[in-house]
């Protein structure tokens, strides 16, 4: 291996340390902390995980977790009457309702029911659209914000570079794209109708792939000397019968030989998203208390 490992673990330590401060500091100015509610609907085993960690990374960071846990059945109605009460609710600073809904719920719906300046997770079009002309007001979806941090922290100004994004996600491929527009990258987005992606990808400084394909990027669609942001989370078969292991979307050990410097999967951009989530919730108390939002 020739590439430096960038250590998502220990930046999200320190950017959690960091929105620990702040969040002692918003409490002491406002006698109150900033606090995250969470929707969680149903029983999946995934989202159960997911939501233990963002509530634990909260009271970590001396903020307060309010937790809502719905019945699989409960009606859209009631899950949109329930977010209207958090909206309404002055003690709220943040609002994640944990995807996926079950299949009789419309998701777009839901999130578009979240107040826009609540929205933690940024998935909200208002927020969305505000990514896309460069208000300051937006609040960015967590996965590509916590990738441009480790781009920031690894090449410090990132503008002329070529960055190639494969996926075009709401979540994460599209809003990456526009986070690097806005660093003055020069930026393509790559999906599954581009044709010659090997050869698109070579052409990359700055290489983030967000597919949900286990090692699809290989080796030889790596620019030597680029940095690779690896986003994919796949579960694979491991080498012994019956255990299973985390595989990002880029072949580790074949990029590793060729770039400069690759995230790890495990311990690359996944940490980061929670530590990103913790800070948006911060942010958006900040603003929702008249205070200048820190950075
Ligand atoms: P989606 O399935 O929503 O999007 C995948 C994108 O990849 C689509 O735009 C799709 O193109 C594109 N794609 C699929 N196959 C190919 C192909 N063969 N060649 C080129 N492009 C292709 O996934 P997400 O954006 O939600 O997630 C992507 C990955 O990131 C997943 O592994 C997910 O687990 C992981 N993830 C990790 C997070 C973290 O915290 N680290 C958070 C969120 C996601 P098209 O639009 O044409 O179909």
């Amino acid at each position: 291996m020739t590439a430096r490992r960038i250590d998502g673990k220990a930046a999200a330590a320190e950017l959690r340390a960091r929105v620990g401060g702040l969040a002692a500091f918003f409490r002491a100015s406002t006698g109150r902390p900033a606090a995250l509610a969470t929707v969680l609907v149903g029983e999946d085993p995934a989202s159960e995980v997911y939501i233990r960690s963002k509530r634990s990374g909260c009271s970590e960071a001396g903020m307060e977790s309010l937790h809502h846990a719905l019945p699989a059945e409960t009606s859209e109605a009631d899950l949109l009457a329930l977010v209207a009460s958090l909206n309404a609710d002055p003690a709220v600073d943040g609002i994640l309702v944990q995807l996926p809904l079950p299949p009789h719920m419309d998701a777009a719906r839901v999130i578009a029911a979240i107040d826009p300046d609540k929205d933690v997770d940024g998935f909200h079009v208002v927020n969305a659209g505000r990514l896309a002309v460069g208000d300051p007001a937006a609040l960015v979806p967590c996965t590509p914000l916590g990738c441009l941090h480790l781009l920031k922290a690894e090449l410090g100004d990132l503008s002329g570079k070529h960055a190639v994004v494969i996926g075009r996600s709401n979540i994460v491929g599209k809003p990456m794209a526009m986070l690097l527009l806005a660093e003055s990258c020069t930026v393509t987005i790559a999906h599954s109708r581009t044709h010659d992606l090997p050869a698109l990808a070579r052409e990359a400084d700055i290489l983030v792939a967000a597919v949900g394909r286990p090692e699809m990027v290989r080796g030889d669609w790596v620019k030597p000397g680029a940095t690779v942001i690896d986003v994919g989370i796949n579960r694979v078969a491991g080498t012994e019968p019956g255990k299973t292991r985390l595989v990002g979307d880029v072949a580790f050990a074949e990029a590793a030989e060729v770039a400069a410097a690759i995230t790890p999967v495990p311990g690359g951009v996944g940490p980061m998203t929670i530590a990103m989530l913790l800070r948006n919730t911060l942010v958006a108390a900040h603003r929702r208390a008249g205070m200048a939002a820190p950075e």
